[in-house]
């Protein structure tokens, strides 16, 4: 994919939408080629990206200019699928059987087996999962067989897009096509709830709370009520359940030279001074491509932490571009924990 796609608008039809259907061909074509395709779901169009591939998960975040990375939701064709990603409880179970297609996200344990890149789960072991309802997010989803991460067609900052429009006036010449399926039905982003331990809701959304309630009995999130950091976020909630991947060993940020019995995560073609000493090594990308860096970072971190070096010196990442949510995340892991 080249850095500055030429953005196209194909058009469904209603009553055209099948998988064979030249425009759900094309958006299943592009997303297995590591493209991003926007498309319409019941709440918003969604920026869809391979949820396997790190690096389309990263273009991702490039292209709506996400100053950290949030853990993403993967998209499904149906609860079978999703239950290749994530552990249902009976709770999760009643909720999928009732609420699915639709507008409901459901938080849950990732499956050791889980495909889904670890940057689009921000490295949690944890993961969202969604299967939508709209019947080209669906037929999209059936025609490309994996999981699609869709957040908002948007740029950070900006409102979630309802139209096809919407999307071109903020991704045009990001992304490399946009499925005009006329405007979204609700307008308003998915019911996030936690099936973890008893079910949270996270944040509310196009499914009435009442709805859930019905079935299960609801807690509220800790801090649901914290206000976003972006306009275009949801509240961060979930005290502890979002929280940020920590890893084990500590992390020495902006380092400029190895000290003895540290692993090293290297960045750019040029080694830290006493890299031949480091206890591990793993380069985020040694051509200095921060899309790649960004693909790999939760990865190589976790890698490196299992390595068993008490302290992980890592090597200064600039701040252009994913730079910046690199080093977000990082400073978050090199934070002091209580
Ligand atoms: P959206 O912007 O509609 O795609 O929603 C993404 C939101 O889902 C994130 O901002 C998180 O608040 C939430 N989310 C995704 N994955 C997780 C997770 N593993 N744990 C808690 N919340 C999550
Ligand atoms: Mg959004």
């Amino acid at each position: 994919m080249t850095a500055q796609p030429a953005t196209q608008v194909v058009t469904v039809e209603a009553g055209a939408i099948t998988p064979g259907a030249a425009a759900i061909a094309r958006a299943a074509q592009t997303l297995a080629a590591g493209g991003l395709a926007a498309f319409p779901t019941e709440t918003v169009y969604g920026l869809g990206g391979d949820a396997t591939n790190g690096a389309a998960v990263a273009r991702l975040y490039a292209a709506k200019e996400r100053p950290s990375f949030n853990p993403l939701i993967a998209h499904v064709a149906d609860s079978a699928a999703a239950l290749a990603l994530a552990r249902f409880d009976p709770a999760a179970e009643r909720l999928a059987a009732a609420f699915w297609p639709g507008p409901l996200t459901l938080v849950l344990p990732k499956r050791a087996d889980c495909p889904v890149a670890e940057l689009a789960t921000a490295g949690l072991d944890t993961i969202a999962v969604r299967v939508p309802s709209h019947p080209i997010a669906r037929a999209i989803l059936m025609a490309f067989g994996r999981p699609v991460v869709a957040p908002s067609a948007n740029r950070s900052g900006h409102v979630s897009p309802t139209t096809a429009q919407h999307v071109l006036c903020d991704l045009r010449g990001r992304i490399e096509l946009i499925v005009d399926g006329g405007p979204t039905p609700m307008g308003l982003e998915s019911t996030i709830v936690a099936c973890l331990d008893r079910p949270v809701l996270l944040r509310p959304g196009a499914l009435a709370r009442a709805e859930i309630e019905r079935l299960v009995p609801l807690t509220q999130a800790p801090h649901a009520a914290a206000p976003p950091a972006h306009a275009d976020e949801p509240p961060i909630a979930p005290g502890g359940l979002a929280s940020h991947y920590a890893p084990r060993a500590r992390l020495r940020l902006n380092a400029r030279r190895v000290e003895a019995g540290e692993a090293l995560l290297a960045f750019g073609p040029a080694p830290a001074a006493g890299a031949e000493r480091a206890a591990a090594m793993l380069n985020l990308s040694p051509r200095g491509d921060l899309i790649e860096a960004a693909a790999n970072l939760f990865s190589h971190l976790r890698a490196l932490d299992a390595a068993g070096a008490a302290t992980i010196a890592v090597m200064p990442v600039p701040r252009a571009g994913l730079g910046e949510a690199i080093n977000d995340r990082l400073e978050r892991a090199a934070a002091p924990r209580s």
